[in-house]
């Protein structure tokens, strides 16, 4: 059995799903207008976050002096992140979870928050959701590291693992949206229901978000499952594994 075969084993995708034919094309939307943001994976889940505007103040907030979050460096932002206490989420966690990777990389991929383990060790997606993140990423011949970014929508975990709530999406967005700018992937891949809406600014189910090729910012966009929710429902990982040989067919395009 070589690697391939046993990642994809592992992700109950064995023997091989046969790839989609042509992506469809890039839906048009306004990302980061006034969303509505939901909370929860399945879509049987409600919102739990309600309407939020995405506030542009960030541009001046208390977290970096008084300087533009758009104009800052990679060292400069790192720092201004590692010293952040704009929302209430720093109060609760252990440290700032910037995101990891090749700074250059033509995938970006884009979780909810850190979870236990990422805020004891300070690097995205290294628990149970992280290693089927690894797995995921093998399947279609990726590595953590090596042409990927991973980061997240939020910074600092939120307590008890729950939803970021939409003031907290609200003030750490501009993070990670100067993260993009400064990485300029050719490709993201939202992974969940939070990533999915706080990016594309729209509230949708991620069963109508899937399958289509979305734009941010002139950045084709997929939308797919988040790992922790695939470890819950097992079920869904041949889903996944649809988007991401959607997601490669349309990299190889790109
Ligand atoms: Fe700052 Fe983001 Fe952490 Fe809130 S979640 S304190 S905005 S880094």
């Amino acid at each position: 059995m070589d690697r391939r075969e046993a990642m994809l084993r592992e992700l109950n995708l064995y023997p091989l799903w046969k790839r989609r034919g042509q992506p469809a094309p890039i839906e048009a939307v306004v990302p980061n207008a006034t969303s509505r943001l939901g909370g929860g994976e399945a879509d049987t889940q409600q919102s739990a976050m309600g309407i939020a505007t995405l506030n542009p103040s960030y541009l001046s907030s208390p977290s970096d002096g008084g300087q533009e979050i758009a104009n800052l460096d990679w060292p400069q932002l790192k720092e201004v992140v590692r010293d952040c206490t704009a929302c209430k989420l720093r109060a609760g966690c252990t440290q700032t979870v910037f995101g990891v990777g090749d700074e250059k990389a033509d995938w970006l991929f884009v979780g909810e928050g850190p979870g236990a383990d990422e805020d004891a060790q300070g690097e995205p997606f290294v628990g149970q959701a992280g290693k089927l993140l690894d797995s995921m990423l093998a399947a279609i011949k990726l590595k953590r590291g090596t042409n990927v970014y991973i980061a997240n929508i939020v910074k600092c975990r939120p307590p008890d693992n729950r939803t970021p709530a939409a003031d907290e999406i609200a003030q750490c967005l501009p993070y990670l949206e100067r993260q993009i700018e400064l990485i300029q992937p050719k490709l993201i891949v939202a992974l969940g229901k939070t990533a999915a809406t706080a990016l594309l600014g729209k509230d949708a189910t991620i069963g109508s978000l899937r399958g289509t090729l979305h734009d941010y910012h002139g950045i084709p966009l997929i939308v797919t499952y988040h790992p922790a929710y695939l470890l819950r429902s097992p079920t869904e990982k041949a889903k996944a594994w649809q988007d991401l040989c959607f997601a490669t067919d349309t990299m190889q395009k790109l």
